[in-house]
């Protein structure tokens, strides 16, 4: 059984590390504050007898001492965006330490043989959240390496420090931690619980996929000249072809089901001075679907929108694919699991997706992975306000625990 207070209380601990200017959660990507939480959990995995230790990626693994078999985890991750909530990354970390302790007696009917059961432990990865450094899930897809360790020399803070040189300072920071070589081979499931981040979703949420984020850039050229001067018939204004984009994006993800959805987040101008007509504008589009069809045929409206824009405005437009994310389908096995297992605790539950990216999407390309989401109560995600029941908290570790109780004793494919 979860231990109700022992959760509650870590979820303070972790809330108190450090408090942005808005009273959330400051716990940024490879920042002291991230080495202090990752430091806790750690004296928190000890506690349970099990060896934390970090890899050269900065994640924390936490394993049964000694043990060279099979492992299922469960985890999520400990830094924050600027002024976050108490429950984003924290709430799957706490829980995955429960989650062990839950599983940690050996199974009498199971032989125990090693390299047959699998053993508990827990992996909670580092630099999850983007802010700060303009890309998430660092530390996961260092892990599974659709991320290099040469591209952190790319990334940088607003600061100008390279995501390179914070995390040579984080691991520094944890240098009292034994470094560990990620049990890759050995994972035999993973399991992280999550707030949901979509208040729509009222009931336990099983994801089956995570829409990946597709990025293009849009650039549009049109013909600078004084506001005062030049009559409006003879104008190709950049920006006013921009802003037609901007509502074919949104018209192009309204017409597509709910799932797919489209942001035009940045817009620049050029030369942006208040006399003068706008020459050139710039646009960034982040479009998300669970559905390659779905975002497929938004691709192909968009592009024909922004054709038909440029042709009666009389400017040039440029569309460049900056990132091709693919939606990831997460395990269909553990999916049918979780809802039987929801079904059996008698715990409401649905089958969902997820918009928002997480370390789940990464490790499934290296062992079966659950994604659950507890529903969102109080404030929205990735705001102080962030909330979450204890009671619905308490139903998805139960849930993930059953599920994990089965991994545990599944033969390896
Ligand atoms: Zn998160």
């Amino acid at each position: 059984m979860p231990d109700v207070r022992r959760i509650a209380e870590r979820l303070e601990a972790l809330w108190r590390i450090r408090r942005g200017p808005g009273g959330g959660a400051d716990r940024a990507a490879f920042s002291a504050a991230e080495a202090k939480a990752m430091r806790l959990v750690a004296d928190w995995a000890a506690e349970l007898g099990l060896e934390p230790g970090i890899d050269a990626h900065g994640n924390l693994w936490a394993l049964p001492p000694g043990w060279s078999g099979p492992v299922v985890t469960a985890g999520s991750h400990v830094d924050t965006v600027p002024d976050g909530g108490r429950y984003d990354g924290a709430l799957g970390t706490v829980l995955g330490l429960e989650m062990v302790a839950d599983l940690a007696d050996p199974d009498p009917r199971a032989g125990g043989a090693e390299g047959d059961e699998a053993r508990p432990g827990a992996l909670i990865c580092a630099a999850e959240e983007a802010p700060r450094f303009g890309a998430g899930t660092i530390g996961s897809r260092l892990l599974v390496g659709t991320l290099a360790p040469a591209d952190l020399e790319e990334l940088r803070d607003g600061t100008g420090v390279s995501a390179a040189e914070a995390l040579h300072e984080y691991l520094e920071r944890l240098s009292a931690l034994p470094r560990v070589e990620p049990p890759l081979a050995r994972m035999r499931a993973h399991a992280e619980v999550h707030v949901a981040q979509r208040r729509a979703l009222r009931r336990l949420g099983v994801v089956s996929t995570v829409a990946a984020p597709r990025r293009y850039s849009v650039t549009i050229r049109g013909q600078s000249g004084h506001a005062g001067e030049m009559a409006m018939e003879e104008r190709r204004d950049a920006l006013a072809a921009a802003a037609e984009v901007v509502l074919a994006v949104e018209a192009a993800a309204r017409a597509e089901p709910a799932e797919t959805v489209a942001t035009v987040g940045t817009i620049a101008v050029s030369p942006g001075a208040v006399s003068v007509i706008p020459g050139e504008a710039r646009l960034g589009i982040d479009v998300r679907g669970i559905s390659s069809a779905s975002v497929a045929a938004f691709d192909g409206a968009v592009r024909a929108a922004i054709a038909e824009i440029a042709r009666h405005r009389g400017v040039r437009a440029e569309v460049t694919l900056r990132r091709a994310g693919e939606p990831v389908a997460m395990d269909a096995e553990l999916v049918v699991a979780a809802l039987a297992a929801a079904r059996r605790l008698g715990v409401p539950a649905t089958q969902t997706w997820s918009g928002a990216g997480h370390d789940a999407q990464h490790l499934a390309a290296i062992a079966p992975t659950l994604l659950l989401f507890v529903p969102l109560q109080g404030g929205e995600s990735h705001t102080p306000q962030e909330g979450a029941e204890m009671s619905e908290i308490v139903q998805a570790a139960e849930v993930t625990a059953s599920v994990l109780r089965g991994a545990i004793h599944l033969a390896r494919p």
